[in-house]
């Protein structure tokens, strides 16, 4: 017998007395999860419930009883917190923001993740990747943008990390229930769930859509885990980055395919598209699909219309962080959609690879989305660089520099990370006004707070973190069996008085995990010197099949557990947003020590800054931009080494060095009062210099003005007139090909002295062959600029030459080069199609170097 067709099912939800059905209304709304005052309404009714739900207000409503109701509406108190809440959450979604004042109201914007970390009790995220997404989220809301995300609802998340008593890391996937978690299930015009049919290879998978309020914005997450659905297709939406390649493609099939169908389902198409990584590009083919379908156009000419809408951003410089798929897996997924694309698989596999025709090259995702997007970026200024060199096969005839790949740097959503006790000192003396935008001369009001008051804001921060610590460690050696004496022992770990370091992140081996442990002797001096000691935090998850990731973790632990480390090493287990929280905002010193240049970016430490704790880290990501000198320190000078185990050796070393000669004497150096005034110094620079730039309020915008806005309209003028110039585009395009190779350059002449001066300008003059092109559809440029060691030329300038007026000379060109730097220079002569509304145009194939 089917138990499951006989198995009735209902779903109890609170039911709250109608004077407390605003606190149902702002559970809703993760709004809530950085508002303090929301989340002290929360708190208030039942601290430790609040607490072991793992601060869930669902879940803590839905276990009030009747007598707490009343209680609860008895107490006037409570009553007014509550209508100042809600108060608050209606001016918000009401409110007037950035975006009316600067953006266009026809944009529609659409940013798919495979994972989304809003808040710790919605585990639908693992790492950095997520919280970005979370954080880019929250920032669109506080800023108005017309965006929605898209992503996937995860039966069980990502694993839950514990520590055996060796402290090797164990996994445990807990079931993440739905009913009591904040998902609005998407229902249509009659109140059916809003559902659809994806297609798989031989069946079709039935589809469900969630929807998540995020203050202003829609999150809509999709799930395959539906009684009509076979098991294997049920576990499409099980875990975040579990099983096989074959599982990630079907994942990437539904984030993609599936995610343009439901927005289209619930009539919110996008026409800007922002791809969080590549996981979701996809979603670029099923636009194609989709506007070729309804508009009778070729994959060419729809590819145009799509392409100006959407937006890539890469996270990883590390090539096994970047999804490849075999080809047959993809004939086998995708073969009945190349045929719908009128693609060959050959033009299909080109889509997805660097240099099509190289043996064994798999199907890269990151290559089709930066095929198909018209804006691709990195997330900081060196990970823009490296990404270029990285990519640089997939735009074969540009100079390196020239790629269009860029980079906009990563941040932090500010009031999600700050504690509740700095952003009271803040508000006092910046006012309100840097909540709302990162401007520059607010930040520099920091330098009003005295001395004395930040430095106490910020141990109010590092007591809770050690009271969390002991705390938290008692409850691992409890669920151990440990002996009564090592539970009693957890009790005095750790110190809020003493420089505490904090180090906490995925346990990939390029982060290197234990570099500070390379010199025990050192550490064990440093951490234990009578004077001035110093302690540090520990935690992060290893990939469950990182075994190595794992080993360092077990390293840590075990010296956390000798007697002349136990006090000063703790590792925290099951490292998440609520971990991360206490830490950023308790830690003096936060560590980093990535291989050089494998972290994109990194953003904990930004979170760091925003609590007053200061950055130690290699010079990499986000850091080589934040650092200044007088705001943190730099291990080393971005040295790269070819012997790893040298590397390892002269940064561990400088690390010890800075603590020993410069950190630690500048925070035990104390005025009569007991404050540290050099130390205070460099808080407030570090709070001065990183807190503007280094959040998502500026990243967010950034990608609104040079990104979103641009691509929106693109995507109008391609697409408007029933897709006239998209159409008109693509045909131009394809006639240029058939003639392209009838062009030639005959002759260039610059009239070049051996040296030049300065200032002075080079007048230069070209002739060229264009066969049949007619000459008003091409651009000839120069690409000018000063030359480095290898003869490459550095921060170039395109100077574009005119064609001479006299018609006895058709086909020649002219123009001047302006000198403005001293220096060994160089230029190239270029040709590329010019069209009359589009300018200059560069397509594969479609340039000549001369
Ligand atoms: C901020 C954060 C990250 C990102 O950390 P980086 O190592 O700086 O990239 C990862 N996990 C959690 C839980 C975080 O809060």
């Amino acid at each position: 017998m089917n138990l499951s067709s006989t198995l009735h099912r209902f779903t109890v939800v609170p039911s709250l007395p109608k004077e407390l059905a605003g606190l149902q209304r702002i559970a809703y709304n993760l709004w809530w999860s950085w508002e303090p005052e929301a989340i002290g309404l929360f708190k208030r009714l039942d601290p430790e419930l609040w607490r072991l739900t793992r601060h869930n207000p669902l879940e803590v409503l839905g276990s009030l009883q009747q007598a707490t109701f009343e209680s609860l509406m008895a107490d006037e108190g409570f009553m007014s917190h509550l209508s100042q809440v809600e108060e608050r959450l209606t001016e918000y979604l009401s409110s007037h923001t950035w975006y009316e004042r600067h953006g266009n109201s026809g944009a529609r914007i659409a940013y798919f993740s495979m994972e989304f970390g809003l808040h710790e009790s919605l585990p639908i995220y693992s790492g950095g990747l997520g919280i970005l997404a979370g954080d880019h989220l929250k920032s669109a809301s506080d800023l108005g943008l017309p965006l929605v995300g898209v992503g996937l609802l995860y039966r069980q998340g990502y694993f839950r990390q514990y520590l055996n008593l060796e402290g090797w890391q164990q996994e445990i996937y807990p079931e993440n229930d739905f009913y009591n978690l904040p998902l609005h299930q998407e229902k249509d015009r009659d109140g059916k769930p809003v559902a659809f049919s994806l297609e798989y290879p031989g069946r079709n998978v039935r589809v469900q859509v969630w929807r998540v309020q995020v203050g202003r914005v829609n999150l809509y997450l999709l799930d395959t885990n539906l009684e009509e659905n076979a098991p294997a297709d049920r576990e499409i939406t099980t875990r975040l980055y579990g099983g096989d390649q074959e599982l990630r493609i079907r994942q990437e099939i539904l984030l993609g395919i599936g995610g343009i169908r439901a927005l289209r389902l619930l009539g919110a198409e996008p026409n800007v598209c922002h791809m969080n990584e590549g996981h979701a590009a996809f979603l670029a083919l099923e636009r194609i699909r989709s506007l070729m379908e309804q508009r009778q156009l070729t994959f060419r000419e729809a590819m145009e219309a799509v392409r100006g809408g959407n937006v890539f951003t890469t996270h990883t410089p590390v090539e096994a962080g970047i999804d490849h798929f075999p080809p047959d897996l993809l004939d086998q997924y995708m073969g009945h959609y190349y045929r719908n694309l009128g693609l060959s698989r050959e033009q299909f596999m080109a889509l997805g690879m660097q240099n099509h025709g190289r043996s064994n090259e798999s199907f890269c995702m990151a290559v089709l989305a930066m095929k198909l997007s018209l804006h691709s970026n990195g997330v900081s200024e060196l990970h823009g660089e490296v990404s270029r060199r990285m990519w640089a096969d997939v735009w074969p005839d540009l100079p390196e520099e020239q790629l269009p790949l860029t980079y906009v740097t990563n941040g932090v959503h500010q009031k999600s990370w700050l504690s509740e006790e700095m952003t009271g000192l803040l508000i006092r003396f910046l006012g309100t006004r840097w909540l709302e935008q990162s401007a520059d001369q607010l930040w520099r009001r920091v330098s009003r707070i005295p001395d004395a008051e930040l430095w106490r804001t910020h141990r109010r921060g590092t007591e809770q973190l050690v009271d969390y610590a002991r705390r938290s460690l008692r409850a691992q050696l409890e669920k151990l069996d440990a002996s009564a004496k090592e539970i009693d022992a957890a009790g005095d770990v750790l110190d809020p008085e003493i420089l505490t370091i904090g180090f906490a992140r995925r346990f990939a081996t390029y982060k290197r995990g234990t570099l500070l442990l390379h010199d025990k002797e050192r550490l064990f001096r440093i951490l234990n010197h009578p004077e001035r000691p110093v302690q540090i935090v520990f935690a992060g998850k290893a990939h469950p099949a990182d075994h190595q990731g794992k080993e360092l973790i077990r390293q840590i632990v075990q010296l956390s557990q000798q007697p002349e480390f136990r006090r000063r090493i703790v590792f925290l287990e099951d490292y998440d947003i609520s971990v991360a929280r206490r830490l950023v905002q308790g830690v003096d010193i936060w560590l980093n020590t990535p291989l050089r240049p494998l972290e994109a970016s990194g953003t904990s430490g930004m979170k760091v800054a925003f609590n007053g704790g200061l950055n130690l880290s290699i010079l990499d990501g986000w850091w080589c931009e934040g650092y200044r000198g007088n705001n943190g320190w730099a291990i080393g000078r971005g040295e790269v080494y070819d012997d790893l185990a040298y590397q390892n050796q002269v940064e561990s070393r400088a690390i010890y060095d800075l603590l020993e000669k410069e950190i630690v004497p500048l925070f035990y150096n104390r005025g009569n009062d007991g404050i540290p005034r050099g130390w205070t110094t460099f808080m407030k620079s570090s709070m001065q210099t990183l807190c503007p730039v280094f959040s998502t309020d500026r990243m967010v915008q950034e990608y609104a003005r040079r990104c979103y806005l641009p691509a929106f309209e693109h995507w109008e003028r391609l697409n408007r007139d029933d897709l006239r110039l998209a159409v008109e585009l693509a045909r131009w395009k394809e006639r240029l090909h058939g003639m392209w190779g009838e062009l030639s350059i005959v002759a260039v002449h610059a009239e070049i002295q051996k040296e030049v001066m300065v200032g002075e300008m080079l007048p230069i003059s070209v002739q060229i062959t264009p066969g049949r092109i007619p000459l008003s559809e091409i651009a000839v440029e120069v690409y000018f600029g000063v030359l480095d060691s290898r003869g490459a030329i550095i921060g170039g300038e395109i100077v574009p030459l005119t064609p001479v007026a006299d018609p006895e000379k058709a086909g020649h060109f002219g123009g001047e080069l302006e000198c403005r730097f001293c220096g060994r220079h160089g230029f190239m002569l270029r040709v590329m199609p010019r069209h009359p509304e589009l300018g200059t145009v560069y397509d594969p194939g479609l340039i000549l170097w001369g």
